[in-house]
């Protein structure tokens, strides 16, 4: 058997209802291309039936590649469990499974790889079934990350969905952080790459895993393991109280000698006492997150444990096949 020149990979968390759907529209586009692919979907620990679908069309499809982590491990880990496994020779698509990503902008993102990138990535050009709140803060975070970010730039409107040659794919595969923040992780890798346009759908079926809280947390990983821009700031903010405080130290001094003291009054005492506790906490905080990452990549966990893994074709369910 040979290996698929191509490999499709979906990260797939509770998405039981459009699993079926998105391999009935991913098959045709494949199909259409005329190369050599499999689908490889990895269940991140979902809580339903999932992983029945999953094997139900691992069954009837030789192209389908199934990996089954231990339990949730989050989409970015279950990303690269994927990546890990696929086998496509010339490189592989990450996609989602909700049909966000349609599966029918595969062939342009193919297309633009072909005039010789290594990386095509969708960028989103109509943004459906998001409110303005999700719009607006997402392009906040852009804009934040693009001033914190210095060399590696992110680009804009740009998720996991994309094409990543093979070269570009090895290079990514070296990137053993535990704090995977992909879209920094394609950025840092680099390689030529190309933007191709297109109109990110509403959801298919089942229900989005991200929440503000989670969105806030993400972009929080994104801004610590791609800049150490937030110490500095600690240290800037701390000279500038400094200074400020020996201004309004030399100021008291001033005022006293040629004044005496008119002993001025608790509320402005507590306003800087407060003011300053403030500031120290934050700082510290800042420090707390980027060392409790230091902690989490010291203990050198494996990212994912696989419960189980079908590759493609080989996957030994062919007797189980209704012949073709
Ligand atoms: N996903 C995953 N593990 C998780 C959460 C999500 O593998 O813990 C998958 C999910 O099944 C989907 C993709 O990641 O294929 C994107 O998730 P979602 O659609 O919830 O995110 P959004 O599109 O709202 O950013
Ligand atoms: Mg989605």
């Amino acid at each position: 058997m040979t290996a698929p020149a191509l490999s499709i990979v979906v990260p797939c968390y509770n998405e039981q209802e459009v699993l079926p759907e998105f391999h009935a529209r991913i098959v045709p586009v494949m199909e259409s291309i005329g190369w050599p692919w499999e689908v490889v979907y990895v269940n991140d620990g979902s809580r339903d039936g999932t992983m029945a679908v999953m094997t139900g069309l691992a069954e009837r499809d030789p192209r389908v590649a199934l990996v089954n982590l231990s339990r949730n491990f989050g989409k970015e880990i279950a990303l690269t469990a994927g990546l890990d496994h696929a086998r496509g020779t010339e490189g592989v698509v990450v996609i989602d499974a909700d049909l966000q990503d349609p599966p029918e902008v595969i062939p342009s993102l193919l297309a633009a790889a072909a005039q010789g990138y290594d990386v095509a990535y969708a960028q989103r050009s109509v943004r459906h079934g998001e409110n303005w709140l999700k719009r607006t803060t997402a392009a906040g975070f852009y804009r934040m990350m693009q001033r914190l970010g210095g060399r590696v730039q992110l680009p804009r409107d740009t998720g996991d969905f994309r094409f990543m040659s093979r070269r570009s794919l090895d290079a990514l595969l070296q990137l053993r952080e535990q704090h995977r923040f992909m879209k920094g992780l394609f950025a840092w890798v680099g390689f030529p790459s190309i933007a191709v346009p297109y109109e990110r759908a509403p959801r298919a079926a089942g229900e989005t895993k991200w929440n503000y809280w989670k969105l806030w947390n993400l972009s929080l990983e994104g801004i610590t393991s791609f800049t150490v821009g937030p110490l500095k700031i600690a240290t800037y903010l701390g000279l500038f109280t400094a200074v400020l405080a020996g201004i309004y130290l030399l100021q008291l001094l001033v005022r006293t000698i040629l004044f005496g003291n008119p002993t001025s009054g608790y509320p402005s005492l507590m306003a800087v006492v407060l003011f300053l506790g403030g500031v120290q906490l934050t700082t510290l905080g800042i420090i707390g997150e980027y060392l409790g990452r230091i902690f989490n990549e010291t203990k050198g966990r494996p990212l994912y444990l696989v419960e189980r893994h079908l590759p493609s074709s080989a996957n030994g369910q062919v007797a189980k096949r209704p012949a073709a």
